[in-house]
């Protein structure tokens, strides 16, 4: 007694974290990272933004439906 059960009781405490860590632990390769996504540019006020957050009329892409109806800007 003493010595050996204190060492088994931590591999198996040791175990259980080790454990719980890796069912709680999301896999990386599920992530879609956001920098894959395509870029737009505002025709009216020229901000940059992914296509799926933007409005298409053609030919121009906008940011949001009030430059939509503004229309094309040329920046100067
Ligand atoms: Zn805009």
């Amino acid at each position: 007694m003493g010595l050996p059960r204190l060492i088994l009781i931590a591999i198996i405490i040791g175990g259980g974290i080790w454990l719980w860590r890796r069912l709680n632990s999301r896999p990386l390769s599920s992530k879609h990272p956001a920098q894959t996504q395509t870029m737009v540019r505002c025709a009216n006020c020229h901000v940059h933004l992914p296509q799926d957050r933007a409005v298409f009329k053609q030919p121009h892409w906008y940011c949001n439906s009030e430059h939509l109806q503004q229309g094309p800007k040329t920046r100067d």
